[in-house]
């Protein structure tokens, strides 16, 4: 099928939304096409979208799962540019936002240690400004926000994992089962595994298993402890 208008229309909701979420996704493709067949449609657009390096990613969010729709590079920046929309301090603060999430064993970094930032690399942001910023991100979704937690967004996943993987070579982990980058997931207390939550629910439910997908480490999920205790129950699936 060639490229259409209904393929432009779903193009500019992703573009419009940032990050559209699958279900909403869904809808469009079934009101517009008449199916639900959204592979097919994205193959489309990404068809479409090649000779521009551009593409439409599908991403899981680490920390609820859930899958966007986003319009990204194909060729990325090694820095994480937003196009001079943010200020120098805003862009200051996000990358030392990113650097904790990446840099930290758990994978986020609390709302509280990010407003005390500021004062901390001598930002010029007020306490308000910074909330503020910090909030549209999340909107925005560069950033996960759950329980006063900062994670990493889709979009950041999306869309700047080039610079990630150039500015924190060694310490980007990847998912023992998708063997994806990964920011934060959850770790086997026996080997060194670790993986995207969504990714070992999906491992729970084909293998019956709760173990580890490296070592088998038991059937307890016990053993498979989150890197934040209370955001992860894989037989809650
Ligand atoms: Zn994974
Ligand atoms: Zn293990």
């Amino acid at each position: 099928m060639p490229y259409s208008n209904e393929h432009k229309t779903v193009l500019q909701a992703i573009m419009h939304e940032g990050a559209l979420h699958e279900a909403r996704g869904k809808e469009l493709v079934i009101r517009l096409f008449k199916h639900n067949n959204t592979a097919q449609i994205l193959s489309e657009i990404n068809t479409k979208l090649r000779p521009l390096c551009m593409t439409i990613k599908s991403i899981n969010c680490e920390v609820t799962g859930e899958l966007y729709w986003i319009f990204a590079n194909t060729v990325q920046d090694k820095t994480a540019s937003f196009n001079s929309e943010f200020s120098q301090a805003e862009l200051a603060l996000l990358r030392n936002v990113y650097s904790e999430i990446v840099t930290s064993n758990s994978g986020w970094v609390s709302s509280t240690f990010c407003l005390n930032l500021c004062p901390s690399i001598n930002l010029k942001l007020s306490k308000t400004d910074a909330e503020q910023f910090l909030l549209e991100m999340v909107n925005r979704q560069w950033l996960c926000c759950k329980d006063g937690k900062y994670y990493m967004g889709v979009r950041s996943i999306a869309e700047l994992l080039q610079y990630f993987k150039d500015t924190y070579e060694g310490n980007l982990h990847i998912c023992t089962l998708c063997k994806q980058e990964l920011f934060y997931g959850d770790k086997c207390n026996k080997c060194d595994a670790i993986a995207h939550v969504y990714c070992l629910q999906n491992y729970a439910r084909n293998h019956n298993s709760l173990g580890c997908p490296n070592c088998q480490f038991s059937t307890s999920r016990q053993n498979f402890s989150s890197s934040n205790a209370s955001a992860m129950d894989i037989d809650d699936a």
